[in-house]
């Protein structure tokens, strides 16, 4: 299968998975890109995965839906624009010869899902909407701050070879927030330079490698003691907070809200 972040708006990507002359595609914020890309190149639309209900993922869902009859599948517990079929946690099915595993990752939304394929190859694939990113995750909109790491939790889990596919290009403005958390990461600084590089040639820095993540995403390591200290000075958090993973998660989440 043939991964194609089509851009959209001002940093959105609209994920297209081909397979022969088929293709998914993933949060359609915008019917106009996808409907060129599948032109182009003679695409027949088989399915449209929706992760959350926000306009910049559902925009488009609708005039794709009436110009393909894709299938739409999106999350039970919320709204999308269009006839579709509703999965949650637990829910698999098939798509142009893919197993396509669902996973609740509340949080950003407070029905937000990912789409996990586990046999994609060369290495699996998750499509996690405004859960992670690269170097950062999603606001938390809708959600408390024990839901979104647990989310994140069960999204680290995955296998590390995973290509995580971000509905947003983030990643260098997140590394700038992650080196202020964590400014001897050499992991982290190598990260950053890599993904400038790719930036000012017009590239993507997605997907991105998991693994790559757990070491380099604050939001991923906020376990982690250099993290946990750099949070606890930061927000002012006592001992007993430092403890809690839940409050110091919370607290990374408000410092990256007002860092400029
Ligand atoms: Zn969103
Ligand atoms: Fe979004």
């Amino acid at each position: 299968m043939k991964l194609i972040a089509l851009p959209a708006f001002s940093d959105n990507y609209l994920w297209l998975w081909q397979q022969d002359q088929m293709a998914v595609v993933v949060d359609p914020g915008d019917a106009a890109p996808v409907l060129q890309a599948l032109a182009e190149q003679g695409l027949t639309l088989a399915a449209i995965l929706v992760t959350h209900h926000h306009a910049d993922h559902v925009g488009g869902v609708r005039e794709l839906h009436l110009a393909t009859g894709a299938q739409v599948f999106g999350p039970a517990l919320e709204e999308v624009p269009a006839p579709f079929s509703p999965v949650m946690q637990g829910d698999a099915f098939d798509v142009l010869g893919q197993t396509v595993q669902v996973l609740d990752v509340p949080g950003h939304t407070a029905g937000h899902v990912a789409y996990y394929l586990p046999n994609a190859q060369p290495s699996p694939v998750l499509f996690c909407g405004d859960t992670l990113f690269s170097g950062g995750c999603g606001r938390i909109f809708e959600g408390t701050p024990a839901q979104m790491l647990a989310s994140l939790d069960s999204l680290a889990g995955l296998p590390a070879h995973t290509q995580v596919c971000c509905a947003h290009e983030y990643t260098v403005s997140n590394l700038r927030f992650a080196l202020a958390v964590e400014p001897s990461n050499a992991e982290l600084q190598t990260y950053m330079a890599h993904c400038q590089q790719l930036r000012a040639k017009g590239l993507p820095t997605l997907p991105a490698q998991l693994g790559t993540e757990l070491q380099i995403n604050p939001f991923l390591r906020a376990r982690y003691p250099d993290v946990r200290h750099a949070v606890a000075l930061h927000a002012g958090l006592s001992a007993l907070e430092q403890t809690d993973d839940v409050a110091v998660f919370a607290a990374l989440r408000e410092w990256k809200n007002d860092f400029r």
